[in-house]
């Protein structure tokens, strides 16, 4: 079991909120947070409190480094921007993807005796519509009989070196940054995955080798000012709230709440559809909750989003594919060890508990 890794960053003022007078009204102190009108009050506690003068690169080093160095070894890995439109979401997350490709480049350096490839995709979900940025098509969620997830039309591309993967992630956010002005409201009401998938098998083994499978899901989510912890209510207001981050945060808190007999809806919305493995499954997860200095509504409720996100448990497993001819010599050479053991244990003298009273 795995808790998830919850970090708060707090970001400098702006120029304009100096020049308009406001103030930062959080104090930070190692890993803890408090209101500063509410120093005596007991303080939030995260694995991680980033004050404003923190750099993108510690917080690579903190959340997001060991994320790539598991998912290089078959373990699935997500990071989570989450705060209210204008916290700094995009500003980490933006940064993070030059990180994570450049530690992937490096670890496949370190790694010669080792094949890898890497593929990515790069997605938006808009008022529950999944768009993706790499071909600007619409996509579908779909589901094989046996109820595995997939994504119809989603273009995966294959990435042939560093330099290739950077001119893909300019591709997706040039569309991005096009998609966002185009639709009013659309970059702080947008969901954006970029996902690596990352497949390595040993090169001598060829064929016979077992492939190490994983994905890393670096996720900027849309801002988090229309989905309050009233969900209920807000949840019927309709047409303005963004479904799939009130379902977020619905699944986060009954998650938190541990309880095994609790029915998580995650199938309530595209996000957590796409993204129940990053949630009390099966992926290391860190979330990254971004706050504004001088907000104190909004970044109480996010306090209390990252509180319950703090309490999630996931199952992270090694995800390793065996090759049938690989398995089969696998069990052969285990029958032979076996076969090895059984006969120095009749030579010695050492009763078997198969052997017959009259052998
Ligand atoms: P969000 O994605 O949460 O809406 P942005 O990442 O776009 O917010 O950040 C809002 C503004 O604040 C941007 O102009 C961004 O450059 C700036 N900003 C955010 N975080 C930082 C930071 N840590 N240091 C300096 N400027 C920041
Ligand atoms: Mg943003």
């Amino acid at each position: 079991m795995d808790t998830i890794q919850v970090a708060v960053r707090v970001r400098p003022l702006l120029q304009k909120e100096i020049n308009s007078g406001q103030a930062a009204q959080w104090l930070c102190t190692g890993t803890s947070i408090v209101a500063a009108n509410q120093t005596n009050g007991s303080p939030f506690v995260f694995d991680h409190v980033y004050d404003a003068s923190c750099t993108n690169f510690k917080v690579y080093q903190d959340l997001t480094e060991n994320i790539v160095k598991q998912a290089m070894i078959g373990f699935n890995g997500t990071l989570f921007a989450y705060g209210q439109s204008g916290s700094g979401k995009t500003y980490t997350i933006d940064a993070m993807r030059t990180y994570v490709i450049n530690a992937i480049y490096d670890h496949i350096r370190k790694c010669p005796s080792r094949e890898f490839i890497l593929r990515v995709a790069y997605m938006e979900l808009y008022n529950e519509h999944l768009y993706d940025l790499l071909t600007n098509k619409s996509l579908h969620l779909r589901e094989t009989p046996d109820r595995t997830l997939f994504i119809e039309g989603l273009e995966e591309e294959l990435i042939l070196s560093q330099d290739h993967f950077y001119t893909i992630l300019k591709k997706g956010n040039e569309n991005r940054t096009f998609a966002a002005t185009a639709q009013n409201d659309r970059s702080s009401r947008a969901h954006c995955i970029f996902r690596i998938a990352i497949e390595s098998r040993d090169r001598e083994d060829g064929e016979d080798s077992s492939v190490y499978i994983s994905q890393i899901n670096l996720v900027d989510l849309a801002g988090s000012e229309k989905a309050g912890e009233n969900s209920g209510n807000r949840f019927r207001e309709g047409c303005s709230i963004n479904l799939s981050l009130l379902t977020l945060s619905q699944v986060i808190r009954k998650l938190s709440e541990g309880d095994k007999n609790v029915h998580i809806n995650y199938r309530d919305s595209k996000l957590t559809r796409l993204l129940q493995n990053a949630l009390g499954g099966n992926s290391r997860t860190a979330i990254l909750c971004s706050v504004s200095p001088s907000s104190v509504e909004e970044t109480m409720s996010t306090l209390r989003f990252a509180l319950n996100a703090k309490r999630v448990k996931n199952q992270p497993k090694q995800n390793e594919v065996v090759p049938i001819e690989a398995k089969l010599k696998r069990s052969l050479l285990e029958i032979e060890e076996l076969k090895k053991q059984i006969e120095a244990m009749q030579k010695g003298g050492m009763p078997s508990f198969e052997r017959k009273p009259d052998q």
